[in-house]
Parts: structure tokens; sequence; C-alpha cells
């Protein structure tokens, strides 16, 4: 008997190659019918004996094209009609228009088949792509995504290119950046002055540039990279002088996932995600015979590693000439990644021997994506979509190309909120229905460059994604240039967000979450309701509101700015306010290798000169660094913790120094003067510095557990959620949750969205969403005064 059935599918399935997969499934199966796009997803029509349309849509989802996100699949019954075929409808005009844009996408197998077949019509050709593969979110000027508003639109394709783009069956219909070397993109070689280099291949002459140590900026998919050969020291060296980069570490491409192996430790979910179509940058543990120059990552366990996205990175590699290339965004130290052709030509000069370019615009910059792969099954997680099996154990560092523009799933629908994010490491939200769209990594607003990326990503995102935020959310620290410029945005309504509720309140959202839960969110800085610089804080926190249950003590940072930079300085003054200056007769190497210096801090800290309290954690972890010997000033954010971190290594040790939690009305402190004493025992009996890093992370977690514990009796709560940048460190955070676990709390933590601050804007838009009709404390206009 026959029936007939109409299928909604809805996601991310245009553009995908998913109406070929569809035809294909169906004609297999001697189904007829039709599939059309639709403003959300395709809808399908599909006839024929019971059994074969059963089969049909129990495979659908299943055996989906590797690109397609199905987010729902809604089937009804509908009377058969007389069709004898299964076609492919055009969509109408304007309605494929609600659909989400697919993020940019690695080189499929069957394209780098194609590039290295000599037999092949695009043999070689840097641009080949096809539905399964290349640049999407980055090549979009607007929507509905088809060729005339993108890069492309100024490519007419040639006719073999035109017959595959028309042809149902082919992997290249409607593939909108189809090219070959007739019709599309190509390649030139620029010297260090922007000059057109002719008389030379360019790949050749690049791969041979970089074999000879020089530096060359290279165009990708979301912006240009600087490539240096990873192997060779003063190669490195140079690319650090120039860009002014110190230590900070430099991630790696490698041609194969053998040669990852070779230099990196490399467990299955490692394997799994260097090998997805995201690209990624993964942190993987360096083995000690890695021929990587030690330049690339000082201090550092860990080497970032990815392998080519773009077919032009292929080819740099197919010569078999280069093991290892650093390709570090195109940028002076912390701008935002040069896109522009000319933009590079100026702001490259001077980094750069030479210049690999295109003629393919980038419209939106996109770094590159930095994740790490966890074995852990700790992480406790609510049910999501399928397929997300091996993405479960991706932690997100920075999320950016090939996962932007994919939506947050949210568990509720809510408005359309704007949500500008934080001053560091920033991205923007927007918010509509079930959907929570973050940025790619726009980065660091302190710079001229920074504000201006910022501007283009929230126009730019408004526009494609077909959202205007009703509400903007901001953070309440009132010189944050987002927040600035939050607050000259006329006619819409405002809500300002304490920094440490959207950092719960992001974890809570990508977890699912409703109703209340005990949040620790630990990071270097973030603006307190009462003015002073949070970052050690346990709250109860619902989207609509939180209380601040216990915090690390307030402690002053000498020179407000220049004790994030230089971590002695916090080391001196937590020695001084539980010592006085009794300190001084220790003989602490610390304090002697300051010098003078010492004593001016104790001035300004006695003076209370420019020495804004803090309840921060990454401060903590400067302090201790910086006793320990490991680190006096930092050249990158959060340099002193993470090397503290990686101190530990071989020293795993089950001691923990004490910490004491002291009442103080409704709220616990934190207290650290038990610590200290301890360590400065150790430290003067010449412990190593491992061991006290061990003893001082099991400290913590003991005292974290206590808290707890507290709050669990005092509110009846199990649910706790971590978040901020502190969870970055990976002993912490493991070794919390399965503390939490084991005293049998339900622990959540950040996977899908980074817990750093590139994580804020979602938890923003949470808290937004919830107060919008004003009522809450922190649902004013303004930001309490300073
Ligand atoms: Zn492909
Ligand atoms: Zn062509
Ligand atoms: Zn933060």
């Amino acid at each position: 008997m026959e029936v007939r059935r109409h299928i909604e599918v809805s996601g991310i399935v245009q553009g995908v190659g998913f109406r070929p997969y569809v035809y294909r499934l169906a004609t297999e199966r001697d189904l007829t019918g039709t599939i059309t796009n639709t403003p959300m997803g395709v809808t399908i029509e599909v006839q024929g004996p019971r059994e074969s349309v059963e089969d049909f849509v129990s495979r659908l989802p299943r055996e989906a094209p590797t690109l397609a996100r199905i987010t729902d699949v809604a089937v009804r019954e509908m009377p058969c009609n007389g069709d004898t075929e299964f076609r492919i409808i055009a969509s109408q005009r304007g309605t494929a228009v609600r659909t989400l844009i697919s993020p940019d996408v690695a080189t499929c197998d069957d394209c780098l088949h194609e590039l290295l077949d000599p037999a092949d019509r695009r043999y070689r050709y840097p641009f080949i792509n096809c539905t399964n593969c290349g640049p999407r979110f980055t090549i979009v000027r607007d929507i509905p995504y088809d060729r005339p508003r993108t890069s492309m639109a100024g490519f007419p394709m040639c006719p073999a290119c035109q017959a595959e783009y028309d042809d149902p069956l082919n992997r290249r219909f409607h593939a909108q950046p189809n090219a070959c070397w007739d019709c599309g993109p190509q390649l030139e070689l620029w010297d260090k002055d922007g000059r057109r280099i002719t008389d030379c291949n360019p790949i050749t002459a690049s791969v041979d540039a970089v074999m000879a140590g020089l530096v060359v900026a290279v165009k990708g998919l979301g912006g240009f990279h600087l490539a240096a050969d990873a192997t060779n020291s003063a190669a490195v060296t140079l690319l650090r002088e120039r860009k002014r980069r110190v230590e900070k570490p430099f991630a790696i491409m490698v041609p194969d996932v053998r040669t990852a192996e070779d230099f990196c430790e490399l467990r299955a979910a490692e394997r799994a995600a260097l090998l997805s179509i995201q690209r990624p940058i993964i942190l993987l543990r360096r083995k000690s015979s890695a021929p990587i120059a030690d330049e690339v990552a000082p201090f550092n366990r860990y080497l970032g590693v990815f392998l080519p996205y773009t077919p032009l990175q292929h080819l740099l590699f197919c010569e078999a000439k280069l093991k290892a290339l650093v390709m570090t965004s195109g940028n002076l130290s912390e701008e935002p990644i040069a896109i522009d052709n000319d933009e590079a030509r100026s702001r490259l000069h001077g980094l750069a021997d030479y210049f690999l370019v295109h003629n393919r615009e980038i419209l939106l910059r996109c770094d590159d994506s930095v994740v790490r792969a966890l074995e852990s099954t700790a992480f406790n997680r609510k049910g999501r979509e399928g397929g997300a099996k091996d993405a479960e154990k991706i932690q997100q560092l920075r999320r950016s190309r090939g996962f932007v523009p994919v939506p947050v799933f949210l568990r509720e629908q809510i408005s359309s909120i704007l949500a500008v994010g934080g001053e560091l490491k920033n991205t923007i939200c927007l918010t509509k229905g079930k959907h929570a769209f973050l940025s790619q990594h726009i980065g660091d607003l302190e710079n001229l460059e920074g504000y201006g990326f910022f501007g283009e990503a929230v126009e730019h995102l408004q526009k494609i994604l077909e959202i205007r935020g009703e509400v903007i959310a901001y953070d309440l620290h009132p010189d944050y240039f987002s927040t600035k410029w939050a607050l000259r945005q006329s006619g819409s309504q405002l809500v300002g967000v304490q920094h440490h509720h959207a950092h719960i309140a992001s974890c809570m959202a990508e977890n699912h979450l409703e109703g209340s839960v005990i949040g620790f969110a630990l990071d270097g800085t973030g603006y307190g309701t009462d003015g002073n610089i949070w970052g050690g804080e346990a709250l109860v926190v619902s989207y609509k509101d939180f209380e601040r249950a216990a915090h690390f003590e307030y402690i002053a940072m000498p020179g407000g700015a220049a004790a994030i930079r230089e971590p002695c300085r916090m080391a001196v003054s937590y020695l001084a306010h539980h010592f006085g200056r009794d300190f001084l007769q220790m003989k602490l190497p610390f304090a002697a290798a300051l010098g003078p210096k010492v004593e001016l801090l104790l001035q300004m800290l006695d003076r209370r000169v420019n020495s804004p309290l803090t309840s921060s954690c990454g401060r903590l972890f400067d302090a201790v660094a910086a006793l320990v010997g490991i680190r006096h000033e930092v050249n990158y954010e959060a340099q002193a913790a993470i090397e503290l971190e990686m101190a530990i290594g071989d020293f795993p040790d089950p001691a923990s120094y004490p910490l004491e939690l002291v009442r103080d009305q409704d709220q616990w402190i934190i207290g650290t003067r038990p610590l200290f004493e301890v360590l400065i025992r150790d430290l003067v009996s010449g412990t190593h510095p491992g061991l006290i890093s061990a003893r001082f992370h099991n400290g913590l977690i003991e005292v974290l557990g206590r808290v707890a514990t507290l709050l669990r009796e005092r509110t009846g709560l199990n649910r706790v959620c971590l978040s901020g940048g502190t969870f970055n460190n990976l002993y912490l955070a493991q070794h919390l949750q399965a503390q939490l676990a084991e005293n049998g709390f339900e622990v959540f933590s950040q996977r899908e969205v980074p817990c750093g601050d590139g994580g804020l804007s979602l938890g923003q838009a949470m808290i937004a969403a919830h107060n919008i009709a004003g009522h809450s404390p922190f649902a004013q206009g303004n930001p309490p005064a300073a």
C-alpha cells in the first residue's frame, strides 16, 4: 500500500548538499515526491510503499551530509497523489532566508583527492571546494546565502563549473563558492613591500622562503596567518620580535595526524578533534623528542596543533619539505587579525618577508578556534541532539572559525537580545527563539583596531542572522569599551549584568539548567557590585538574580593594572597583609630579587595609593607563582597561573595547604593566612616548586569543597556550576569536579562555550532575558558608581 508523508526538517540544511542527498535517498528507493528549501529549512514530500517510506524517514537524519545539523524533523501523513518521479523544486525568492548559515569547513577528502590528482581539472587549484567543504561564514556579505551575496560575486562560473552547480546529483550542486582555474580566484606572491612577483610559482617560492627562515604572510579563510618554520629557532625568534609577542605560545600546523603523533601524545578524542571538519587548534601534550623549537611555546608542556584546512595550506605541505609551520594570526600582538589585502600590506609591513595572497575577499574576520579534548566522563551533561558524541569531548577555549555561526541551542525560547560581552577575549551574543548565536572571537577591546572589529561584528552579525537586539546586555564595568558602546545605544532597553553572574549563567545555559544553582566563578578580574574587583566568588545563582555567598578575602593590588602584569606585587601584598613587615625577615628569595622595589610597594600599600581591592583567584595564583620563583612578571594574560599549573607536572602530591572560612554576616570569607604560613615553611625548607604548586591547588579544591557543602546545607541546592577563566586550569577543574561529585554534587562545567570571558556574552543574554521587565536590582540603565 502506498503512503505519502510530509516532512519538515530544520537546522543547517541549506548549502550543505542536503537536497541532492535527499534526492538520492528517495530515488534509490523508487520513491516519488518533492523537496524544497523553506525559510526554516527544507520541506520534503515523499510517497511510495509504506516500508520504503519508513526506511527513508528513519535514515534521513542518520545519514545526513557531514555539514548538516538537523535540529528538528516533523513528520505527518498526507494523501497520496499522482507523482511519477522525485523532484527538487527551486526555492521561492526570498524564502531561503531564515535558515542557519554554515560555518567555514575544512577541505573534504573528495576535494583533497582531486587537488592532488594530476588528471583532475582542478589539480593543485588552491580554491577547490564543494557542498561538503570550503568557505561559508567568512564570505557572506548578506542573506540569503547565494553567490551574488558572497565575495564570489565577482567570479562568474565557467560552463564546466556552472554545469556542476546546476546538477542535483553533483557534489557541487549549489556550492556557492564553486570555482576552478578558468573562472575562480587566483594566487599571487608579493614581496615585503607588497609588489607582485610574477616570475615564480607562488606556492613553491613561499615554501622556499619559509625553509630559508623567513616569515610569509598567508591569506587564509578568516584572515592572514604569519607562517614560519616551527623547527627553526631563529625563524621563530624573528617572528616573535617582529610581532612583539613575548613567550605567549604559538600554534603549529602539521601536514597530517602522523606528524602530530610524532610530536605529541595523541589520545582518541584528540585525534578525532584534529581531523574534525572544524579543524581547530588542539592543545596536545608535547613529547620531549619533538623537533619543535623551544621558542614556539616556552615553559609549556602543551603545544597547540592543527591540520591544514584550506587547499592552499595543503599545497604548502604537499611538497613534503615542511614538517611544521608556526601559523599565528597576522597581526601585532592582541590586535585583530588582518583580512584585506591592502590592510595586510600596511598592517603587516615589516612583519612579513613575503605575502601569499589571493583575490577572493574575506568579508568577516574569523580567528582559528582553540579547543582541548577531554577523555574524562566526569563531566556531567544533559542529553543533546544526536550525533554529538565526539563534540561532547571537545572543550572550547576560543570558539571561532569552524564553529561560528552554529548557535548554542537553548532549552527555552528567549527574546531577541544583543549581549556585548566583556573587555578581553570579547565575543557578542545574539539570541532568537531557542538559538543563541555567539560571534567569532573578537578579542581584546583595548586598542583602536579592536573597537573597529567590534563594531563590524555587531553590524554584520545582526544583518546576516536577521536579529535586531531589542534589549542590550552589558557588563557593569564602567570602563569596558563594550559597556560604553552599549550605553551609547539609544532606543534599546539596557540591562547591566554583573560579570560573575554572567559566567555562571553561561554555564547554566549551555547545560540547559533552570532554577537555582551554586556557582563558583573564578577568574582574574570582574567588576563587583560593591565597586571592588571580584574574581574568587561562590554565588547562589538563578538567571534572574544572584547572591554573593562566599568569596576570597579582599587584598590590595598595589599599582592596579601593574599588579596584573607583575605577579610579584601580589606576593608582596599578600605577605604584607598577613605578616606586616615581618615577612622581610623571612629571607624569601623572591623578596631579595625585588630589592628596593619591595619598600616602594609597601609604602604604596600603607598609604592605599592606587591599590584597589580584589577577591580575584587569578591574583592569588599570581602571588604564589611569584613566591615560588616561577614568574615575577607576565608577558601575556594568565601566564603565571598557567606556568604554576604546568609546574605540578611530575610532582603530584596528595597534601594540601589549609585555607580558613570566616563568617562575615551573611557571607563566608575564604582566608589565605594559614596557606601562606605553611607555604613559606615549605619554601624555606627548599621544597620543590612542583610540590608547592600541587599542595596549593589541592588546598583550593579542598576549601571550595567545604564551601559547596556549607551552601548545600543552607540552601538545599545540589547542583554546582563552574565557570570563569581560572577553570582553564585542567588540574583545578578536574580535581574539583571529582571531589564535588564524590560528595554527591551534580557538577556542570563549560564545553561548548569557553569558561573564560569568551563565554560571558551568552550568560549576559540569558540574564537580560529574565530581567527585561526591569524589576531586578541589576536591570538598571547604569552601572553603580565606582
Ligand atoms: Zn569538498
Ligand atoms: Zn570554472
Ligand atoms: Zn571573567
